[in-house]
């Protein structure tokens, strides 16, 4: 359509434009018809009445001149006639004068027709007339004769013909009037048919136009009230032009501008921002979605909580940045090994990370945490350095475990600190965990206690020099001596006592009493040295070198006979802080052992640089190498290293004369084992010690 581009206002314009028009048009119509009608009609009435008072002025003027002519019967003197000859000459230009202006008056053909038949009438009737004067003068009997023959039919028939002019005329006039009332009517015919065509017309503009301004309306309100619902992927509509297209583009952008915010405002508070990944919330979301659909659902639900074992000391070391590239590669990571197993992993809190896996078995969300496991046990490159994270995974199923998110998320955190507490890999939740929590909130109240309450007691297991097979040294092995659960063994709450800090009491507890130990020995000639296991708590724990040292000074001991032992995975811990305590340490005097080697990951030229004297050979090789070719190997292979990089090498965990003897033929230096002695509280030891020397 022509007018589909126009703008509203163009519409309106041109509508009202062509309706004023239109009535314009009819009222000035209707004016000059009705001026037109009356001018004619006076015209005509004026006209009649003119020309037939000029016909009737003739006849009276005839018929007076016959009225002369008979009172000339009457007048016998000439002298008498001469006025009444006067009248009738009188009464003769009158009657011509009536004449010359009928003529002049008349234009129609017809009147003008009948006008030269009163012409002729006239001229008999004047000729009879004259006769008749005639007569008069010289026979008054024979001028009666042509007064009855001749004059007074004349006359009687130019009055007829001047009666016929007359009532032609008036037929004209009253013909013309009719035609003027048809004109009339005609003007009236056409003022109702423009005045209606005028209103059709502006009714059907006025319908075009409110359907063009309202049906646009209507779909933008609608398209308005779709967006204020929230339904922003509504189509913005097809109708409208002009001024309302610009509306409806308007709305539009809004609906997009309206998106993209919501669109950012979700990212924001769905997201994290570090990692991308979805956040607490977000996960929550998830994981209620999830198990709403629960018994429709045919696979069960596994939530997995992971924590990063040494995040902490990366953010010191290495700082937050680097700390914040850690958690993005830790993201990374998690989220390629679940690609194709329609799990979904949030970050929950700083260096705590939720995953949301469908499972078919409990043996396939292990085998998931396992490969993630893996994942964060390869070293991670943070500006060119690599670091050594692990994390530790706890696993709740759904719905053995419960069906509520927070009930999920609850057992998987206390299984993930189950898993802390036992570093063997992912542990699925078990109920004695939540008591595991609750029982280590008493432990750490109680191990707090433990120190002043001297609750610790010292065991001493002696190494076997192979060379001479004389005992030169003996591991101190801490255990706790609780007032109700008896004896418990370090394994059970050294960890504890490193994640909670407790540690660094223990430690320096332990050392004093080893101290007091070798002081004593020392007054009474036994010549022993004592090997004592420090965390990595203790390498970073401030005054700890003063400490050492103090301790050293006050008991006045032989510094060569404390030896210091630090598993490998501690030394890993924080390579920078542990490389510079260590020298300080061997600065002291000390001995110090790099104990559980084997199971970390260190570098040997990381191991070359530090200031140790000796390699301990993680029991689990030992244990089995009378049964196990590779451990056997490994186990020979690792005293060949630890001869080319000038260190001793020790090996613990000898339980048969077998392996002792391998270990002998190997080269191996030291051995420590259940074979040669298990720990023993100092008075057994040092009896043992004793009937030892005497057997040699
Ligand atoms: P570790 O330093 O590797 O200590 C050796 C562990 O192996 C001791 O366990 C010892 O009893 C055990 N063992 C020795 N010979 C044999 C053997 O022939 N067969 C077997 N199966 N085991 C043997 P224990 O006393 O339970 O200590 C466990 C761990 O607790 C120690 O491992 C050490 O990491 C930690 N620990 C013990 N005392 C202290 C301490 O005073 N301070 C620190 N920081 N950690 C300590
Ligand atoms: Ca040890
Ligand atoms: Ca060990």
């Amino acid at each position: 359509m022509l007018t589909h581009n126009w703008t509203v206002g163009r519409k309106l314009g041109v509508a009202f434009a062509s309706v004023l028009f239109l009535f314009a048009g009819v009222v000035l119509l209707s004016v000059a018809q009705i001026n037109r009608l009356q001018k004619s009609s006076e015209l005509l009435r004026s006209d009649g009445l003119y020309k037939s008072s000029l016909a009737r002025t003739a006849q009276s003027a005839a018929s007076s001149q016959v009225a002369a002519l008979y009172s000339l019967f009457f007048l016998d003197q000439r002298d008498a006639r001469i006025p009444v000859y006067r009248a009738i000459d009188q009464n003769k230009s009158k009657f011509s004068q009536a004449l010359v202006e009928l003529r002049n008056a008349n234009s129609n053909p017809k009147e003008l027709a009948i006008f030269d038949q009163v012409q002729a009438a006239r001229e008999h009737f004047e000729a009879a007339a004259g006769a008749t004067y005639d007569e008069i003068e010289l026979d008054p009997m024979s001028a009666k004769n042509v007064m009855v023959n001749q004059t007074v039919p004349q006359l009687a028939e130019l009055e007829q013909r001047l009666e016929e002019l007359a009532t032609s005329q008036n037929q004209r006039v009253e013909s013309e009037i009719a035609a003027n009332g048809e004109a009339g009517e005609i003007a009236e015919k056409l003022i109702i048919t423009f005045g209606a065509l005028a209103t059709v017309i502006a009714a059907l503009s006025s319908y075009a136009i409110t359907r063009s301004i309202v049906r646009p309306l209507s779909s933008a309100v609608q398209f308005a009230d779709d967006i204020a619902q929230g339904w922003l992927n509504s189509t913005i509509p097809k109708t409208g032009d002009g001024e309302l297209k610009t509306l409806l583009l308007a709305l539009d952008r809004m609906r997009l501008g309206i998106d993209a915010r919501e669109k950012h405002i979700s990212v924001l508070a769905y997201y994290d921002p570090l990692t991308g990944l979805p956040n607490r919330t977000k996960f929550h979301q998830q994981l209620s979605a999830k198990l709403v659909g629960g018994a429709a659902q045919i696979h069960e639900i596994s939530v997995m909580t992971m924590n990063l074992n040494r995040f902490k000391n990366v953010n010191d070391a290495l700082g937050y940045e680097a700390g914040d590239a850690l958690l993005k590669e830790v993201g990374k990571r998690i989220q390629a090994i679940l690609e194709n197993t329609h799990g979904m992993v949030a970050r929950q809190q700083a260096d705590e990370f939720s995953i949301l896996l469908p499972v078919d078995s409990t043996h396939y969300a292990t085998d998931i945490a396992q490969q993630i496991l893996v994942a964060m046990s390869e070293p991670i490159n943070i500006a060119g350095q690599p670091v050594d994270v692990e994390a530790s995974i706890g696993i709740a199923l759904s719905p053995q475990h419960g069906v509520e998110p927070d009930r999920l998320l609850l057992c998987a955190d206390h299984a993930m600190q189950a898993a802390k507490l036992t570093h063997s890999g992912p542990v699925i939740y078990d109920p004695i965990h939540a008591k595991g929590i609750k029982d280590n909130l008493t432990l750490f109240s109680e191990l707090r206690n433990a120190v002043e309450q001297n609750e610790f007691v010292l065991y001493y297991q002696p190494q076997l020099c192979l060379k001479t097979n004389t005992v030169l040294r003996a591991e101190v092995l801490v255990s706790w001596q609780h007032p109700k659960r008896g004896i418990v063994p370090p394994d059970s709450f050294i960890p504890f006592a490193e994640q909670t800090g407790a540690i660094r009491k223990i430690s320096r507890w332990v050392l004093e009493h080893v101290c007091i130990l070798l002081a004593a020995w020392q007054q009474s000639d036994v010549k022993l040295g004592l090997c004592v296991n420090l965390s990595a708590r203790d390498l970073t724990a401030p005054g700890f070198l003063e400490f050492v040292d103090g301790l050293l000074n006050k008991y006045r001991i032989d510094r060569t006979l404390l030896s210091l032992e630090i598993t490998e995975s501690a030394a890993m811990e924080d390579p920078v802080q542990c490389l510079h305590t260590l020298k300080r340490l061997r600065e002291l005097g000390m001995r110090l052992s790099i104990d559980d080697f084997g199971t970390g990951y260190s570098s040997l030229s990381y191991l070359k640089r530090l200031p140790v004297a000796e390699i301990k050979i993680d029991k689990s090789f030992v244990l089995n190498m009378d049964n196990d070719a590779d451990d056997d190997k490994i186990v020979r292979s690792t005293i060949d290293l630890g001869h080319i990089m000038d260190l001793e090498v020790i090996a613990e965990g000898v339980e048969t004369a077998a392996s002792l003897q391998c270990l002998r033929e190997y080269g191996c230096d030291f051995a420590q084992g259940y074979f040669i002695a298990r720990p023993m509280p100092v008075d057994r030891f040092e009896n043992w010690l004793k009937e030892q020397r005497k057997s040699t």
